[in-house]
């Protein structure tokens, strides 16, 4: 894969522009050093500023390689690594970062080379190995008194933590990072990465004015690439507040300086918060238009959220305008992309996990081997000494040997606790979007096979931001609880049930027919509307409004079938709220499906 660097993701790039020792340092003041150890050193700093200076001086040092000391050959393989990772060979790049990681003499330089490993397997998507890694370069860290090899390492631990859900490590790394920055380094990117984690982890409530003003210091050192990253987060941050007109000001008048960055990653992540910005704000055209720039300016097969979110925007839009049928086209690009974000947010914290059970897996099983040996020392040993004393020791150490066996044990059971965590949405317990839309496929291609009808139920929450505002978000989390709880009393075993996002659900209900599942939707519209919506607030009742889909009419496809119960809710909204509608093939008059099923 030979792609140029800058247009991978913004982690890469970011971490190459923190390697670089001489970024910002005055041009070089000639004179060609001769010892290897002098030219590795100017490399080192002109490897950014001057590529091509770099690229000569490695040249010619490779000739000599073979009378370097270990030291220099590492060093200079370091280098090597580096430099295929800029030309966007990454495979030569992580085999030669790989070696020095594992082999070199200096500690500092093999911290150096597992920190650029982190990032490059992170944007290989090669998390449990970046997390192998990410272990190797905690280990190091307390040894690590370069200010500037720590600083990049932490800065590396702070994003993949990050990425990985992990927020409280994340965000420690980050502040350490603005509490200790090396010479020549500021606040600016440990404020970054501070900003992302806690917008990230929903912890953002107010936006501390420090963020303000390590902005101001990431324009005056000309760190343009974490400014604008920390402008995407503010945007974003305002528009999750409801403040979408602010969210536009900052990034418009950002956008174009960040044209001339060329960072295509970080472009697409204002795009698709414009996008989103301007939908807010009821304008369609600029929606469209943001949205369309952030979907073609994704990476061609990378499931990103700008490229999410950039459909999600155009399938709205279609909608609003009626153009059922782009509407369509959009919803099923939507579905893909959506499927593959989560995929690798799930990987992500997956991949976490499991590095960290392997871990502890393998503590506990050379424990349990020290142990093994430990007790054949001492029955040895009981021959010729005191035989209580002994047999006393055997005793403690085979029950601590069963204890490390039931820890074994549970560590395997508690891996695959972490699959199953992977499936469920963390507040209701029932499958999240990912996990429905797996199980209702599935569901739907044995009905397709065997002609069973099935249907659909999309569900929305009425006014449930009222709720929110009334009440606080704690009891809006209490009343999504009670909404599901009651649902699921009403529901049989064979339904697949799902939280799609937000206050949105549906219910896939196999073997069933659209009189039936009318049926069953008024049956779930009564109970949620019958019981007082959180325990502490018996007078706080909340409605919900239905939109159904029926194989019969939309076929077994399961975007279809949500497209059409998505237009349903949208008119049951429409009607007033409280109540149910039945899908109809007119929300979707062209769809080659539904011709082919009237015909
Ligand atoms: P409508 O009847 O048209 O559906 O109005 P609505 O207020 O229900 O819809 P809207 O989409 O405007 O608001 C949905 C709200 O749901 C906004 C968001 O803050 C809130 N929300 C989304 N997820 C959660 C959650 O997990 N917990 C809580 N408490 N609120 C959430
Ligand atoms: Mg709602
Ligand atoms: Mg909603």
């Amino acid at each position: 894969m030979k792609t140029s660097l800058r247009h991978v993701l913004p982690l890469l790039a970011t971490v190459l522009l923190v390697v670089c020792t001489g970024l910002r340092a005055a041009p070089d003041e000639g004179g060609i050093p001769s010892s290897p150890e002098a030219i590795l050193s100017r490399a080192d700093d002109i490897k950014i500023k001057d590529f091509e200076g770099f690229g000569r001086l490695l040249d010619g040092l490779e000739a000599r390689d073979a009378k370097l000391t270990p030291v220099e050959h590492w060093r200079l393989r370091f280098l090597q690594g580096w430099r295929y990772t800029w030309l966007g060979d990454y495979d030569a790049g992580r085999k030669a970062l790989e070696e020095v990681a594992d082999n070199a003499t200096d500690i500092v330089l093999r911290f150096r080379a597992t920190a650029t490993l982190i990032n490059l397997l992170g944007v290989g998507h090669r998390y449990q190995e970046a997390f192998v890694r990410l272990n190797q370069l905690q280990e190091m860290m307390p040894s690590i008194r370069d200010g500037k090899a720590r600083f990049q390492g932490l800065g590396e631990a702070s994003q993949l933590l990050s990425s990985a859900g992990q927020y409280e490590q994340a965000e420690a790394y980050a502040r350490e990072m603005m509490e200790n920055p090396p010479p020549g380094r500021t606040i600016c990117i440990g404020a970054q990465h501070l900003l992302r984690a806690e917008r990230e982890a929903n912890r953002l409530k107010t936006l501390d004015p420090m963020f303000l003003r390590a902005l101001d210091v990431c324009d005056a050192t000309g760190d343009d690439v974490f400014a604008d990253t920390m402008r995407a987060d503010i945007a974003a941050f305002h528009l999750s507040q409801g403040r979408a007109a602010e969210a536009v000001k900052i990034l418009t008048e950002s956008r174009d300086g960040l044209r001339t960055l060329n960072y295509p990653a970080l472009l697409t992540e204002y795009d698709a918060t414009l996008a989103q910005s301007y939908f807010a704000l009821g304008d369609l055209t600029n929606a469209r238009r943001f949205a369309l720039s952030a979907v073609a300016g994704s990476i061609k097969d990378e499931f990103t959220d700008p490229r999410r979110t950039g459909y999600g925007v155009l399938y709205e839009v279609e909608r609003r305008l009626g153009n059922a049928q782009a509407a369509l086209a959009y919803h099923e690009k939507y579905m893909e992309a959506d499927k593959g974000y989560l995929n690798d947010v799930s990987a992500r914290s997956l991949a976490f996990q499991i590095v960290d059970q392997q871990l502890l897996a393998r503590k506990a099983e050379v424990d349990a081997l020290n142990k093994q040996n430990e007790i054949l020392r001492l029955t040895g040993a009981l021959d010729r000494k005191e035989v209580e004393t002994g047999r006393l020791y055997i005793v403690v150490l085979l029950a601590s040997l069963g204890a490390i066996g039931w820890l074994l044990l549970w560590l395997r059971r508690s891996q695959l606790r972490f699959m199953k965590l992977a499936r469920r949405d963390g507040l209701t317990g029932i499958c999240n979007r990912e996990h429905f839309v797996e199980q209702a496929q599935r569901v739907l291609a044995y009905g397709a096979r065997s002609d069973r009808g099935a249907c659909v139920i999309l569900f929305d929450l009425d006014h449930f931001k009222a709720v929110n505002d009334t009440y606080g978000h704690a009891v809006g989390d209490e009343v999504l609880k009670r909404g599901v709880d009651v649902c699921r009393r009403a529901l049989h075993a064979c339904d697949v049930f799902g939280r799609l996002g937000g206050e949105e659900f549906a219910v896939l209900l196999p073997d069933c027919s659209p009189v039936q599942a009318r049926a069953r939707a008024e049956q779930l519209r009564l109970s949620i509307a019958a019981t007082s919506a959180t325990q502490a607030r018996p007078d706080l009742t909340v409605t919900a409004s239905f939109g159904i889909a029926g194989s019969m009419q939309c076929g077994f496809e399961l975007h279809r079938l949500l497209v059409v119960a998505d237009a349903a809710l949208y008119r049951a909204k429409r009607a007033g709220r409280n109540c149910v509608f039945m899908g109809d093939t007119g929300d979707i008059p062209d769809s080659p499906y539904l011709s082919e099923a009237r015909g």
